[in-house]
């Protein structure tokens, strides 16, 4: 870790290891050399991913696939993606040296640009679209000059996609970045999935009117409208049971001077949970308190979505192959979903995914202040080698 750490090192103690730059490029040819020497051959795909692969001794089984990222946000921390990069390293190096040959394949990957849009991992089920490849990063370069520099093709992007269900599963190790492992002392977190997200533009509509003339029974305040939504839509988020979270984030009101009342008011409303249905149904009862609010008040809700992102549940039998592996190595876990997107939320699409999370002190990420205690990191690592031994033995079931 601490050697990884020195790739694209900055003043602040923390990184700009960003996608693409030298010192990304540097610090995957230092893991190609570790992974070889625990029996890896190495290849870099056509979007840039290391991929290092070892055979197996059953013939025809499909791999047990692991890894993370190792590209960084401009200042960014030693730990995010890095955590899961070196716990794949180390559970390979420690198969190694214990002569140990697994039934499935191993393979490990460390994803292209996962902070700047999950390249790597997008392109594996065939998501990267062609204007992506203009976009330029904070590297300076394009995401297809960076695929090139890193050893990939953007030409035959398309060619990177892997079939469904070629693989037996995927397991990510990462940190929380978030502070809940932290707080409640928990070593493990057994991520139930990457919550999917929904927004929506939600404008209510009343009527512009003098301030000083209109009668408090004579006015449609769409702001009046709004606050009660926004109230009614924490209240929905809050009492209704599950994990669900519902955020206005933005709010303005129409025309928007001290003396006349506000006609019309736009404002977010964004929904997050496991399930799209979950959303979906968050979604319909804070719609049902909006009806009721513009019933009494005569003012009028239109809902117009402008953003979703799939959620990403991980597969049940490996949340409990974990929540084992974590009980085995000693130590407490605590089942809880991710917030973050992760490069496991493509690799979903291509067979049954696991995730670990181990603290994050404070709950700081994406920051120099970003860390995670090294006990935690072994204890990741552990699980993530017991997880791995188990899957091998008797496969996802
Ligand atoms: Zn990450």
């Amino acid at each position: 870790m601490r050697r990884l750490a020195t790739f694209g090192a900055n003043s602040d103690g923390g990184i700009d290891r960003v996608a693409f730059s030298d010192a990304n490029i540097e610090a995957l040819s230092w893991l190609d050399e570790m992974l070889v020497e625990a029996g890896f051959a190495i290849e870099r795909d056509l979007v840039g991913n290391l991929v290092a692969r070892k055979s197996g001794s059953q013939p025809g089984l499909l791999p047990l696939v692991f890894g993370s990222h190792v590209d960084s946000v401009p200042g960014g921390g030693n730990y995010d993606g890095q955590v899961g990069v070196m716990g794949a390293v180390e559970v390979a190096t420690v198969l190694a040296d214990a002569g140990h040959t697994t039934r499935h394949p191993l393979e490990v990957v460390v994803f292209t640009n996962e902070e700047g849009g999950k390249t790597g991992s997008r392109a594996l089920v065939g998501e990267v679209e062609p204007f992506e490849l203009e976009i330029e990063t904070a590297s300076g370069y394009t995401i297809g000059e960076g695929l090139r520099r890193l050893g990939g093709d953007p030409d035959r992007i398309s060619e990177a996609r892997r079939p469904e269900g070629s693989m037996t599963a995927f397991l990510e190790l990462h940190v929380e970045q978030g502070a809940v492992l932290h707080a409640d002392g928990i070593d493990i977190g057994v991520v139930e999935g990457i919550v999917g997200i929904k927004r929506w533009n939600v404008t209510v509509d009343g009527t512009t009117n003098h301030a000083g003339t209109t009668p408090m029974d004579r006015r449609a305040d769409a702001l009046v409208g709004a606050a009660r939504f926004v109230e009614a839509t924490y209240r929905t988020a809050l009492e209704r049971p599950g994990r669900q979270v519902a955020t206005v984030g933005r709010l303005e009101a129409e025309p928007g001077v001290p003396n006349v009342i506000p006609g019309r008011v736009g404002l977010t409303l964004e929904i997050r949970d496991l399930t799209m249905e979950g959303i979906d149904d968050t979604f319909a009862a804070i719609r049902a308190r909006a009806d009721e609010i513009a019933e009494s008040t005569g003012l009028r809700f239109s809902f117009e979505r402008f953003y979703t992102s799939r959620a990403a549940p991980t597969d049940p039998r490996i949340r409990d192959v974990i929540a084992d592996a974590a009980v085995e190595s000693g130590l407490s876990f605590q089942r809880m979903p991710s917030g973050a997107g992760h490069d496991a939320q493509s690799m979903a699409l291509l067979g049954p995914v696991g995730m670990v999370f181990v603290p994050s002190v404070d709950g700081i990420s994406h920051a120099p202040e970003e860390r995670t205690e090294l006990d935690d990191v072994v204890n990741g690592s552990n699980v993530l080698l017991r997880t791995i031994l188990t899957l091998d033995a008797r496969g996802v079931e």
